[in-house]
């Protein structure tokens, strides 16, 4: 599914409504460039997940927990981690495989520690469509990779 957003207002509200809907255990994760939107998208889906206070800019924190949700919402941001070995001692697999909703920023920096099965969102700019214009690509990753 592909959806194009105009300005990160509506960017911040698809993620309101994936949030919304997310349910146990699911875990997203979320790629693009810097600045393409995607911690802005996780501040909406955390507030459509039912989080009032959104911690503003977790790119210095690897894990923000929240808890007061109907489920545990954890957002990860792992731009800065070294290896995956350090993921590891965050306990990222606890995360990953309990009942919380997980979601990854730069999931494609430690494909190795994903689960099999989640839901990939890339983020892609297009400048020749308007500096805010934004390419937003929902995709279902499974055992057999990419679900048509
Ligand atoms: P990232 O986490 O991917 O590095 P951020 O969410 O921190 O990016 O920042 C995205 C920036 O891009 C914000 O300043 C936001 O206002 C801006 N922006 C402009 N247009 C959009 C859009 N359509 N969707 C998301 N963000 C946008
Ligand atoms: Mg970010």
């Amino acid at each position: 599914m592909t959806i194009e957003t105009y300005s990160p207002e509506e960017t911040f509200a698809l993620g309101e409504k994936l949030g919304a809907k997310a349910r146990r255990s699911q875990v997203f994760a979320l790629l693009g460039d810097l600045g393409v939107g995607k911690t802005l998208f996780a501040q909406g889906f955390a507030k459509g997940f039912g989080i009032q206070d959104i911690i503003s800019s977790p790119t210095f924190t690897i894990i923000q927990e929240y808890q007061e949700g109907h489920l545990p919402f954890y957002h990860f941001d792992v731009y800065r981690i070294g290896d995956v070995a350090e993921l590891e001692e965050i306990g990222f697999e606890e995360y990953v495989y309990g009942d919380g909703v997980v979601l990854v920023e730069w999931a494609n920096l430690i494909l190795e520690a994903m689960p099999q099965v989640y839901t990939e969102i890339t983020i892609i700019k297009d400048v020749s469509q308007g500096f805010d214009y934004r390419k937003i690509v929902i995709q279902e990753i499974n055992e057999t990779g990419v679900k048509p």
